[in-house]
């Protein structure tokens, strides 16, 4: 498995935010998106080959059973299923983070944590190309899930409910509202107009912890 990053930190969004956890961060991810915060992971190059078992060694020495698989986009590394299930059979609970560009089943998710890129992420991108709603479809139906989504201007929300409505069947608990922003500023002026619209909707407003406590800092 091509691994970009492996740290130690504390889940900064959706509904486990603020769980201590081990991240791996996989190389590699098709899309180029406007606010990507990892584009050092986006390239396969960016990683180095790595066994399951010598990250669980590594992982072993933190206090948490969490496990957070991110990207990149980690749908696209071949031999996926092989690599989470060494992990869950040594009790790590764990967390896939994908733009949902593709499905793969029998994956043994504690939590499918799905980012759909819009538009406004990827203003340059086909929507064939970003926003695979069959793969999206697929994996609210067989996982345990939420839905992310990164919000840059009231007007993004537009969109984030015809995105909703065109996949039909999403608990609206499992929907999560994110301001767009790199730096803690950005991030608090965002949240205002953020959790007034979560509010007047029933959309839950989640952190990004990783912005608020360390402005955005790599590995943290
Ligand atoms: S899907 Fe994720 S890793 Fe890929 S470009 Fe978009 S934000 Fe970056």
């Amino acid at each position: 498995m091509l691994i970009n990053e492996f740290f130690y930190s504390l889940q900064g969004e959706g509904r486990l935010a603020g769980t201590p956890s081990v991240f791996i961060r996989l190389a590699g991810c098709p899309l180029r998106c406007r606010w990507c915060d990892t584009a050092y992971a986006r390239d396969f190059a960016a990683g180095t080959d790595e066994s399951a078992q010598t990250l669980l060694t590594r992982a072993a020495e933190y206090p948490t059973r969490h496990l957070v698989v991110t990207g990149g986009e980690p749908m696209v590394q071949p031999g996926l299923k092989e690599f989470l299930s060494v992990f869950a059979e040594a009790g790590y609970l764990i967390t896939l983070e994908t733009a949902g560009l593709r499905f793969i089943a029998d994956l043994p998710l504690t939590l499918a944590s799905i980012s759909p890129k819009l538009s406004t992420t990827s203003p340059d991108t086909p929507e064939a190309d970003r926003l695979n709603l069959d793969a999206i479809r697929q994996l609210i139906a067989l996982y345990p899930y939420q839905l992310k989504f990164v919000v840059d201007r009231p007007h993004d929300l537009n969109e984030i409910a015809d995105c909703i409505e065109r996949l039909g069947t999403v608990d609206p608990e499992r929907v999560y509202l994110m301001p767009q922003a790199a730096r803690r500023d950005e991030y608090i002026e965002k949240s205002r107009w953020l959790a007034d619209f979560c509010l007047q909707t029933g959309f839950a407003f989640s952190p990004r912890l990783h912005v608020m406590l360390y402005d955005g800092q790599r590995g943290r």
